[in-house]
């Protein structure tokens, strides 16, 4: 069994449906390299303003974190707003907070426009707080986006979070309605799809094995060699995400990349989908090391976490499985019978800084970093980057800030440290 081989998703489209059978291109505009989001939007906005643009996947759309994912679009970033404006600033993270709604508005436009059937919901999130000083501290944490950016989350007693959830070992929980579900698979497809239409060329199979700068009478570009043959493109967009590899070494040093894994249970009845949770919002608790879940449109119960800090392989996929078993049992006891039929594995974006950045490297455009939050981020990136090739002011908040690079040892293709990292925050779960 391999990860991919047991997503849920998966079972829910008929990918692939928009690629090319034919040889590659010579030339292209922009090489797009990674059909995930963010390649997808960025191929889709390109082609609309009449760019040729290529796509270069490795795998099948979709293969990496976007197919696999829980589908959850949320809204905000990773770090608490003290410490974003502590080393950013007010206005700058004002900016970034607005981008990160402006993210969730864009994907439902899409959605729209595209005609993508994805069950896009505006069903809200639900945080649970897993310890009382964590409940304690969503109080001022509402207030600060009430006072920072001018958005409301309503706070929700343990006497009243039955109507949230149907599990009673949480202290509390704090709401966001803005934030959104998706099938993540399905919206993969329908991108694909919509870049199509609008005229980008997509190739699957097409792994890009080295990427190389050629100036000739005062013009630049760019020689792509890939599995499918050699393109030649001005401009180059690395999309590749969490499984960006030695291709790319500039970007590659950048990178931790992070496991994070995934089950699904069998169908539930209804009654106790509602039981579950009475609202279907996207769910996650207050740990670093945390569980997310949420139903799925047909009523199973999806659970994810972080079960282990390497990127996935057949083992980690294997032992994550009965992992995730248990803490969903600790959740929602009434799930202590019902089978599991999904589980895989993905892995994530994270940036040292744990921020999403854009920007150029070694000439060549690139967004990264969405961590959990890349539904919206990479899709919304992905369109950003578009518009600086072709001309637009750069005003993405998250391009100018510093990008440090990983320490050796939490390096994607070099993570022994990465085990280490997992052990601090399970310490730190328990301490704090
Ligand atoms: C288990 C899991 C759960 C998650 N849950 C959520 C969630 O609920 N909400 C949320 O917002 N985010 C979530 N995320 C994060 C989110 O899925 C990612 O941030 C997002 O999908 C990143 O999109 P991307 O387009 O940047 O990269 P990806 O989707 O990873 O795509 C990168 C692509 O590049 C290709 N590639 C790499 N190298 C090459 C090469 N040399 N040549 C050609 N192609 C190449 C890969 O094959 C891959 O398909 C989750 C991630 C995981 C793994």
């Amino acid at each position: 069994m391999t990860a991919q081989e047991k997503n849920f998703w998966l079972q829910t489209v008929a990918m692939p449906a928009h690629g090319s059978g034919e040889a590659l291109p010579e030339t292209a505009d922009v090489a797009v390299i990674g059909a995930g989001f963010c390649g997808l939007s960025a191929a889709r906005a390109l082609a609309k303003r009449g760019v040729r643009v290529v796509v270069l996947e490795a795998e099948t759309f979709g293969w990496g974190a976007s197919c696999r994912n829980g589908g959850m679009v949320l809204t905000g970033m990773k770090l608490p707003v003290p410490t974003l404006i502590g080393r950013y600033g007010r206005d700058a993270v004002q900016r970034m907070y607005a981008a990160s709604l402006e993210s969730i508005d864009l994907v439902e436009r899409i959605v729209k426009e595209e005609a993508i059937e994805c069950s896009f919901s505006r069903c809200g999130h639900l945080e649970v707080a897993c310890k009382k000083a964590h409940f304690d501290a969503y109080a001022a944490a509402a207030e600060e986006i009430k006072r920072e950016f001018n958005h409301e989350y309503h706070i929700v007693p343990k006497s009243e979070l039955c109507a949230e959830i149907g599990s009673d070992i949480y202290y509390g929980g704090m709401v966001d309605e803005t934030s959104v579900s998706v099938n993540p698979a399905q919206y993969v497809d329908g991108l694909a799809a919509a870049a199509h239409r609008a005229g980008a060329c997509l190739y699957e199979h097409a792994r890009v094995s080295s990427v190389k700068q050629q100036s000739s009478a005062g013009n630049k570009r760019f020689v792509l060699e890939t599995a499918r043959g050699t393109l030649t493109a001005k401009e180059v967009l690395l999309a590749t995400g969490a499984y960006t590899t030695g291709a790319t070494p500039a970007l590659q040093k950048k990178l931790i990349p992070i496991g994070s894994y995934i089950i699904a249970t069998e169908k539930l009845p209804a009654e106790l989908a509602q039981e579950l949770s009475p609202r279907n919002r996207m769910i996650y608790d207050s740990k670093n090391f945390l569980y997310y879940y949420r139903l799925t449109p047909d009523n199973r119960m999806l659970f994810g976490g972080r079960a282990a800090f390497f990127p996935e392989t057949e083992s980690t996929v294997r032992e994550s499985a009965e992992l995730l078993r248990k803490g969903m049992i600790k959740v929602y006891p009434q799930l202590a019978n019902t089978k599991v039929e999904f589980v895989w594995g993905g892995t994530l974006d994270f940036a040292f800084d744990v921020m999403p950045h854009s920007g150029k490297l070694d000439d060549m455009h690139f967004a990264l970093g969405f961590a959990g939050h890349g539904v919206a981020a990479a899709t919304w990136m992905g369109a950003k980057l578009a518009g600086v090739i072709c001309g637009d002011a750069d005003d993405n908040p998250f391009s100018k800030i510093p990008f440090p690079a990983a320490p050796i040892g939490l390096r994607s293709g070099n993570t022994w440290a990465l085990p280490l990292a997992g052990a601090y925050y399970k310490i730190m779960d328990w301490l704090t």
